[in-house]
């Protein structure tokens, strides 16, 4: 029997970060409180619209804008440990995002991770504010979006592990085969009595496929 073939797919605000970068800079430059922030996460609210519209409120140089991502942003503890491991034990890695490029692939580089697959809205600044595109969607909503990536590595014969946070998250997460989950995604598939795991650090996924990819 051959072993179990697993891949990742990590959603990366508040995911792989401790906190989400997009509401920090939202908050930050473009006079987002907290309240407008976390009524976003309403499933009724369409993330990549939601973006869209907020960053075109932000008008700082993308200069100033990567000083205060590095001065603010981690990385959620076990996570450098987590990609090695994945390497170490051929799972292939993906990161699938409604953020943007200005910051995730910044801090992935800085990280020592710019080798990662990834998805993310690319931004642009305009005299109109930050222009952000979501040209990966291809006309899909993000939340069918990610749940397409999970679906692509389970037909290629991988099982998938998925970790996020928030409820463009919701559907990938269902569809994977292990979830790790916070927040906002934690308290959804509680709700819907889904099986879930809560995600902490990178430590309870790195264990899970220590031990899936043991198994024979
Ligand atoms: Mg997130």
């Amino acid at each position: 029997m051959s072993r179990e073939r697993w891949a990742v797919v990590l959603d990366f605000d508040g995911t792989i970060t401790k906190n989400d970068v997009a509401d920090s800079i939202l908050n930050e430059f473009g006079g987002l409180t907290r309240r407008m922030i976390n009524a976003s996460y309403n499933p009724s609210v369409v993330t990549e619209e939601w973006v869209r519209s907020m960053f075109l409120r932000v008008n700082e140089t993308p200069a100033r804008l990567r000083r205060f991502v590095r001065e603010t942003a981690e990385a959620r503890e076990g996570f450098h440990g987590f990609i090695g491991r994945c390497r170490e034990l051929g799972v292939a890695v993906e990161v699938v995002s409604g953020g943007l490029d200005l910051y995730l692939d910044l801090l992935l580089a800085d990280w020592g991770h710019g080798h990662l697959p990834r998805y993310r809205a690319s931004s642009r600044m305009t005299k109109k504010g930050l222009s952000v595109r979501y040209s990966y969607l291809k006309g899909a909503t993000l939340d069918a979006f990610k749940r397409e990536r999970v679906r692509v590595h389970q037909r290629s014969g991988r099982r998938v592990l998925f970790a996020g946070d928030g409820t463009s998250d919701i559907e990938a997460a269902c569809a994977a085969d292990a979830a790790f989950a916070r927040s906002h995604l934690w308290r959804h598939m509680r709700k819907r009595g889904e099986n879930v795991r809560q995600l902490r650090t990178f430590d309870g996924p790195r264990r899970l496929l220590e031990r899936a990819c043991s198994r024979s």
